[in-house]
């Protein structure tokens, strides 16, 4: 799948968009998210235009890898929520029901999480 440069994510990269921040580096953005599914949803974001994992994982330049990774948990911890807990999620693809095709590290905190995944 090519890189849409109108996506909402790379749209707020740009500042056409607001977001409330919590985070930015020279690699990644973090921002809550719009629509929350926990008290605490923030998504993290790299700066270069990667679809989602798959893209990411495949292309990135190892600055940008790490830069993403130290940056989950850096926010997490400066948030708080090391203990008692997080999840991480990220989507890829239509099973997974991305919607937004620039990748993103979703945080959930805040409340007991339940089940990894819905049932089938
Ligand atoms: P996905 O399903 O692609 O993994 O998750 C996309 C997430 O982006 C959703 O949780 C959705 O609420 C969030 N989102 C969509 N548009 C916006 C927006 O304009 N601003 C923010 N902050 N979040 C958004």
């Amino acid at each position: 799948m090519d890189y849409d440069r109108n996506n909402v994510f790379a749209r707020i990269l740009r500042g056409e968009i607001p977001c409330k921040k919590v985070f930015e580096d020279d690699h990644v953005l973090a921002f809550h998210d719009i629509n929350p599914q926990a008290p605490v949803h923030v998504l993290v974001i790299p700066k270069g235009a990667y679809v989602s994992f798959d893209d990411f994982s495949a292309k990135a330049a190892p600055a940008e890898v790490v830069a993403l990774v130290r940056a989950v948990g850096a926010i997490a911890r400066s948030l708080g929520l090391a203990d008692p807990g997080y999840r991480i999620l990220a989507n890829h693809g239509r099973d997974s029901h991305q919607e937004v095709p620039h990748f993103h590290i979703h945080i959930f905190a805040g409340r007991p999480l339940g089940r990894m995944l819905e049932r089938a």
